[in-house]
């Protein structure tokens, strides 16, 4: 008897359609879970069709934000992702008990991914998103392997140290051959009330990992865009509702809906 075959993943076809983006970070709590949220609902609200994938085992954030509080539904041998905000999507969330840490290791981590992109029923779909954990860890390498023609989106903040580790995140691109379409800055600056720029994380980050990444890659990284601090990008996430929908005119909503269209 042989092993089992590999299960077929649609999206690595060499035939799909699908544009493929992974957001990265350097390290946690820069806003990758945000931005990949309000991404998906920017290019969901222009019209087209958006999965999402929070492959975030650590910090799984995108069912709060998005508002969906309920696991993917088992048909036959497929499962039905939830829908909200016209994305589906799908969480490692949905799969641990409340409250519960995961601990789970590279080949778990491996598996449920694959699980996640060849078992659930996507349909098809314009745009998948995956919300990487932060890192160089076990999940970027398996989304290369899983997805070769899977593409990188970098989230920064402005700060050097966040940078750093941006570029070292970015960086894993040269190693499995995946292109880097760009950098995103986020958290770049609080428009105060009298209209000037707090530049509460100093500045340049983005900047500075675009380069360094155009330089490793050999491609051309750009800087796709600064994300302003915006209370309504917090609390559009805290309530489900994110602020390209909620509070479209506001700064961080203008940004991400700018960014989503420049993909
Ligand atoms: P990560 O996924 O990188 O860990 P999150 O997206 O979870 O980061 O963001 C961390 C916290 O910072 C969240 O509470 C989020 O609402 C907040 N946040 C992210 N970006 C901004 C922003 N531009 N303005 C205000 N708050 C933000």
């Amino acid at each position: 008897r042989g092993t089992d075959a590999e299960p077929t993943i649609p999206f690595a076809q060499a035939s799909s359609l699908t544009k493929v983006f992974a957001i990265a970070s350097g390290k946690g709590g820069v806003g990758k879970s945000s931005v990949t949220a309000n991404l998906a609902v920017a290019m969901a609200a222009d019209g087209l069709r958006v999965g999402v994938v929070d492959a975030d085992i650590y910090g799984f954030s995108i069912p709060r934000m998005l508002g969906v509080d309920r696991p993917p539904t088992k048909v036959d041998d497929m499962l039905l992702p939830p829908v909200a905000h016209d994305v589906k999507v799908v969480s490692i969330g949905m799969f641990v008990p409340p409250g519960q840490p995961v601990v789970w290791r590279g080949p778990m981590l491996h598996r449920a991914l694959q699980q996640f992109l060849a078992d659930v029923f996507w349909g098809d779909l314009d745009v998948l998103l995956l919300d990487l954990p932060p890192g160089t860890g076990d999940i970027a390498i398996s989304v290369a392997q899983l997805l070769p023609g899977s593409q990188i989106v970098v989230v920064t903040t402005p700060q050097d140290a966040a940078a750093e580790v941006a570029e070292r995140a970015g960086s894993v691109a040269v190693q499995t051959r995946q292109q880097v379409v760009g950098v995103i800055e986020n958290m770049s600056w609080l428009e105060q009330s009298d209209g000037t720029r707090l530049e509460l994380f100093g500045s340049g980050g983005g900047a500075r990992v675009a380069r360094r990444l155009t330089e490793l890659t050999g491609g051309d990284v750009p800087v796709l865009g600064q994300i302003p601090l915006d209370v309504a990008l917090r609390e559009g996430g805290d309530v489900g509702s994110p602020v390209v929908l909620s509070d479209p005119q506001s700064p961080a909503a203008l940004a991400l809906t700018r960014i989503a269209r420049s993909l």
